[in-house]
């Protein structure tokens, strides 16, 4: 968490109130925000005018009209509050602190503040997050540094992504985290995937049958849409607050499966906190 739902949020929520105004104020009170920034302040984004939002895989980047650009990746626990002049909130990211308390509180790093009065506040419980500022025209080359697969959100090119499970000994968990192998996926969506596709996290990829690799690769898309709906899965402190029935099994252990009624566990595959129907996902 954030994963890529939540960032997409924050890009749609940064694209309906932000376009269009002028950054007039900055309060980095973490520089290490910028640890790996080309440009290593954000003053140069004064007077400047956000144009655009876009997002790449769980990194979010907003164009100014000076030509420069600012990369967003939340990594752990990034969260992005804009507070209109009016008060009313969009929040988007990890839901610690409760992100219509007081702002700025301990962990509230960079306070950006636009010209009609609208204020972004940007907070990280874990500091992992980091902004990067660079050239507009830099960003391409900046993004393919790390390698992305094809984005989750679009229909996947299943004959080209099935035969790479083919050929990988590992946990399809394992793989599906992998950011080169799909990108955007992650541990929470993973685990609706395989929920929904029966198939137990553990698995090793190339011991999937074809009909498991296709009907895994068919269910990612809709599983990101579906969480992108919602504005994020509803899970605090790794407990799940379904709606709709989404999340289905991560962040449940201890509640019925909604296929089954069987109890969901929680294991751990790869290091991961991961999240089964140990009836529906069998390992075999
Ligand atoms: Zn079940």
């Amino acid at each position: 968490m954030p994963e890529l739902p939540e960032v997409e949020t924050a890009r749609r929520i940064t694209e309906s109130t932000l376009v269009g105004k002028t950054l007039t104020g900055v309060e980095l009170r973490l520089p290490k925000v910028l640890r790996d920034s080309p440009i290593d302040s954000v003053e140069p984004l004064i007077g400047a005018t956000v144009m655009g939002a876009r997002r790449r895989a769980k990194i979010m980047i907003i164009d100014w009209s000076n030509d420069l650009s600012m990369m967003v990746h939340f990594k752990l626990a990034g969260q992005w509050a804009v507070i209109s002049p009016n008060g009313e909130r969009a929040v988007a990211g990890h839901p610690v602190p409760h992100p219509y308390g007081e702002y700025p509180h301990k962990s509230t790093h960079a306070t950006l503040t636009f010209e009609d009065g609208t204020i972004v506040q940007y907070s990280d419980i874990r500091q992992f997050g980091w902004w990067r500022i660079l050239p507009t025209e830099d960003v391409a080359a900046a993004i393919d540094e790390f390698g992305y697969g094809p984005e989750a959100t679009e229909p996947l090119d299943i004959a080209l992504l099935a035969p790479v499970m083919m050929r990988r000994g590992i946990p399809i968990k394992t793989l599906l985290l992998d950011q080169t192998y799909i990108a955007g996926l992650g541990n929470i969506y993973v685990d609706e995937v395989l929920w929904r596709a029966r198939v137990h996290p553990a698995t090793h990829a190339n011991k999937l049958s074809a009909i498991k690799r296709n009907t895994i690769l068919r269910e990612i898309p809709p599983v990101i849409a579906e969480g992108i709906r919602q504005g994020g899965a509803k899970i605090v402190h790794n407990i799940a607050h379904p709606v709709d029935g989404f999340p289905a099994v991560h962040g449940r252990a201890g509640e019925p499966c909604l296929r089954c009624g069987t109890e969901i566990v929680k294991l751990r595959v790869g290091q991961r906190g991961t999240y089964i129907c140990p009836k529906c996902q069998k390992l075999t």
